[in-house]
This record gives structure tokens, C-alpha cells and sequence, in this order.
């Protein structure tokens, strides 16, 4: 059996003995991966905006037999570095390491010509979905190295690279955020055996893709599900996924040989 065929029904135990913090985990594409990775027996770290939705979260995943997850409400609008240390204290007592950091949340902001956009709509773009993960990253470094084999995998967009018009500080955040992941790999390369990657899901039925096309038929969309598979190939220890790579796992189905470079 392929790889590939393997992730569409992975051996239940997975990700036993493995902890995930996962950012957006309240919604989208982020819940979706949050209760697979619970379900094939990762202990979470839930990280989102808002408390309710990361509740609910956990309730599913304890639904499904998961372990309890560590319920971490945190606005990546205001995150600073004494809001991310104490952060990472809790998952240090909750979990005393990282094996996955997910940095899958992110804002849209406005599209609309690069003329228009304000200096306050800019930097929120850039705080939540590139300072924040940097911040995050930085400081989770200790605990990902009392991991396994870590991976760190950050979320781009198909609007990043070319840049394409009146994506704004969208596309600018996730170009940078592309360039983030291949500098941490390349200097993670030198000393450490983790992995890090960036993931373009494409097209997605989610709220952030309603905001940005509305006329759009959803149901014309795969779901946030069908993209698990290629999030677990990249997050699974043994995988012939490498590091530093930015995977556009668009379009489906997941053929892992397109993939490989
Ligand atoms: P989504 O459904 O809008 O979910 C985004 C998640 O990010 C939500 O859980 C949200 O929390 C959280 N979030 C937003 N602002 C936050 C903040 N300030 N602090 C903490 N958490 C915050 O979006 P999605 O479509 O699943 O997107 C997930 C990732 O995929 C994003 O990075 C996006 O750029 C990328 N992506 C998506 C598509 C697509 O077609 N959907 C395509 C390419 C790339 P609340 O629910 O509490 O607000």
C-alpha cells in the first residue's frame, strides 16, 4: 500500500505518546486537524481566539475517546513575548514537550489595493499571521527539542509567491511566512533533527474562504477533512516528507510523488 493510502486509514496509534499545540484549532481547517490528530492519539494544545469554539473542540475530542486537551485561549492580535513565555511554562507542566507546532491560524484583512490598505489594518495582517507565529516559534524551541524527531509546520497561500493583486498584507505574510520556514530549516538542518515545513492547503470550505470569495459556491470546494491526509503525511515522524519546503498540496487528490521533490 502506498504512503499516500495509508494516511486516507493510518494505524490508530498514529500519534500516540505525542503532543500537538495547534493555533486556529477552533475552526476550520484547524479543528479538522486538531480532532484527527486526537483521534489517532495526540495529546492537544488548542490555541485560539476564541474560548468557546476551543472548548468545543476538546468536547469532540473527548467524544472520540482522545485525551483531554490543554484549552489555550490567546489573541494573536496582542500575543508578546511575555504572553508566549508564560505560555509555554503551561504546556512545560501540562506536557514537558512539543513534538508538533501547527501554525495554522491566520486573518485575511482586507483586499483591496495596496494604496488603500492603513497602516493599523497592515500591521495586524502581519502581527497575527507572521509575528505571531515567529514569536511562538522562538519561543517553543526549547520544548520542541525535548520532542521526538519535531516538526514545525506553518500555513501558506497561493497568493504568496507571485504576489498577486489586492491580497495586500495577506499575501505579503504569507510570502513572509514562507521565508521564515526556510530559514529556521535551514539552521535547524545544522544541529537538530527537526522538520520543518510550510503547507499551501489551497482552496478550502472554510469562513476565511466565504469572506474572500462570497459568491462562491462552497459546495464546489473540498472540505477542510479531505485535506487531513497530506497534513498528517507532513506531520507524522517517519515520512518521506523533508524539511524546508513550502508543499502545495492543491489539487486533490493527495499524490505524494508530485509532492516529493
Ligand atoms: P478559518 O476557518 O477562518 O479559521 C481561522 C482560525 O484562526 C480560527 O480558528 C480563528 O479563531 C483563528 N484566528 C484568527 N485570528 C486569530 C487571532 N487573532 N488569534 C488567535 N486565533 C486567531 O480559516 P481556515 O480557512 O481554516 O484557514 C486556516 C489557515 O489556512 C490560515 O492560515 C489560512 O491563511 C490558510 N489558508 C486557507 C485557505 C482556504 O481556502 N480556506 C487557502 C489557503 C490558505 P476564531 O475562530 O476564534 O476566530
Amino acid at each position: 500500500m502506498s504512503q499516500a493510502q495509508q494516511l486516507q486509514n493510518p494505524a490508530a496509534d498514529l500519534f500516540a505518546n505525542q503532543t500537538a499545540l495547534i493555533t486556529g484549532a477552533g475552526d476550520g481547517i484547524g479543528k479538522a486537524l486538531a480532532l484527527r490528530l486526537a483521534e489517532l492519539g495526540a495529546e492537544l494544545v488548542l490555541m485560539g481566539r476564541t474560548q468557546a469554539k476551543l472548548e468545543a473542540v476538546d468536547d469532540a475530542i473527548r467524544a472520540v475517546g482522545g485525551k483531554a486537551a490543554v484549552v489555550c485561549p490567546c489573541d494573536l492580535a496582542t500575543l508578546d513575548e511575555t504572553q508566549a513565555d508564560s505560555i509555554m511554562e503551561g504546556i512545560q507542566a501540562e506536557c514537558g514537550k512539543l513534538d508538533m507546532l501547527v501554525h495554522n491560524a491566520g486573518i485575511l484583512g482586507p483586499r483591496s489595493p495596496i494604496e488603500n490598505i492603513t497602516l493599523a489594518d497592515w500591521a495586524k495582517v502581519m502581527q497575527v499571521n507572521l509575528t505571531a507565529p515567529y514569536v511562538l516559534t522562538r519561543k517553543a524551541l526549547p520544548l520542541l527539542r525535548n520532542g521526538e524527531q519535531s516538526r514545525i509546520l506553518f500555513t501558506s497561500s497561493g497568493v504568496a509567491r507571485p504576489g498577486r493583486a489586492y491580497w495586500g498584507p495577506y499575501a505579503v505574510s504569507k510570502a513572509g511566512t514562507e521565508n521564515l520556514c526556510e530559514i529556521l530549516a535551514a539552521e535547524l538542518t545544522e544541529t537538530h533533527t527537526m522538520r520543518v515545513n510550510s503547507i499551501n492547503p489551497g482552496p478550502t470550505r472554510t469562513g476565511m474562504r466565504a469572506a474572500a470569495y462570497p459568491a462562491e459556491n462552497p459546495n464546489t470546494l473540498p472540505t477542510a477533512e479531505d485535506h487531513i491526509p497530506a497534513y498528517l503525511w507532513l506531520l507524522q515522524r517517519e515520512s518521506s516528507a523533508q524539511s524546508g519546503f513550502c508543499y502545495d498540496i492543491w489539487p486533490l487528490p493527495l499524490n505524494l510523488s508530485r509532492l516529493v521533490p
